[in-house]
């Protein structure tokens, strides 16, 4: 999938595609210059948005199979927020503390079932309780794997219920973590893009980039209130603001009609392929 930039030397739009981390190093197919875009979003909320943009334009097994690789992804930041949380207040740096991690993820970065169980046991340290959650008809699992391994092609309600009970896990689990949890992250990732900042050549800019998406708007001002998963929730009387969200789906749908244009319009639909990149 790609995305429109804009090149900083002769200022003309660039597109790009979206790499397996957060930074982008481009050269401008107008004027030759080096630049290297660094997006301030997490792997699970590009793949989350892709996922958002397949559905929209009616491609549900691709909108199925993205969802839940976001889901996955969402699962490894969880963990990784609460471990950054954690070892923050101990005698180590971010940079001794994100190798360490490093060190400890390498064991189960290849196998999704071993994140699983990393995640349960960071979930219950930092909340205190069991992740009730993770059962698989609370996750879809079964739809999933029919899905992503036996080629079963999903109906439309069905990719959409799918991806609305992968949202309003994410986003409870988001409000769990707090501006305290995230902050974590994000620092992880200011670290991660001063380390390739450090090692780019002098006449590559760097760019740093805010995307639209489905969970970002969330977090940094507005949106929408509350988890609100599975549960009803009483209408808060008779304030100007939309009624809450009663379920999974009403969350999703609300969250796709404030933020759904935006990101579609962001996400333009790419050339075929071959005519694009270099
Ligand atoms: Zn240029």
């Amino acid at each position: 999938m790609l995305f429109p930039t804009r090149c900083p030397q002769c200022a003309r739009e660039v597109r790009a595609e979206f790499a397996g981390s957060a930074v982008h190093d481009l050269t401008c197919p107008h004027c030759g210059a080096r630049f290297c875009v660094l997006v301030r979003k997490h792997r699970f909320e590009v793949l989350f948005d892709l996922g958002t943009r397949a559905l929209m334009d009616g491609y549900a097994r691709e909108a199925v199979a993205t969802f839940a690789a976001a889901l996955e992804r969402f699962f490894e930041f969880y963990v990784r927020a609460a471990v950054l949380e954690r070892m923050a207040g101990g005698e180590r740096d971010l940079t001794a503390a994100l190798a360490a991690l490093e060190g400890t993820w390498k064991h189960v970065a290849a196998q999704s079932e071993r994140q699983l169980g990393m995640f349960a046991l960071a979930y219950l340290l930092r909340e205190g309780r069991p992740p009730d959650f993770l059962t698989p008809q609370a996750l879809g699992s079964d739809f999933r794997n029919r899905v992503v391994h036996r080629g079963d092609l999903p109906r439309r309600e069905e990719a959409e219920a799918y991806a609305a009970r992968v949202f309003a896990l994410i986003d409870r689990l988001l409000t769990e973590l707090g501006e305290e949890g995230l902050a974590h992250a994000a620092l992880a990732q200011e670290a991660e893009f001063a380390a390739h900042l450090a090692r780019l050549p002098p006449d590559v800019t760097a760019v740093f980039e805010e995307h639209p998406g489905m969970f970002r708007a969330r977090r940094f001002g507005g949106g929408i209130p509350g988890p609100a998963s599975g549960k009803a929730v009483p209408n808060a009387g008779p304030s100007k603001a939309p009624p809450l969200p009663r379920n999974d789906a009403q969350a999703f749908a609300r969250a796709l009609a404030e933020r759904g244009p935006a990101l579609t319009d962001f996400l333009k639909v790419p050339r075929p392929k071959g005519t694009e990149r270099p």
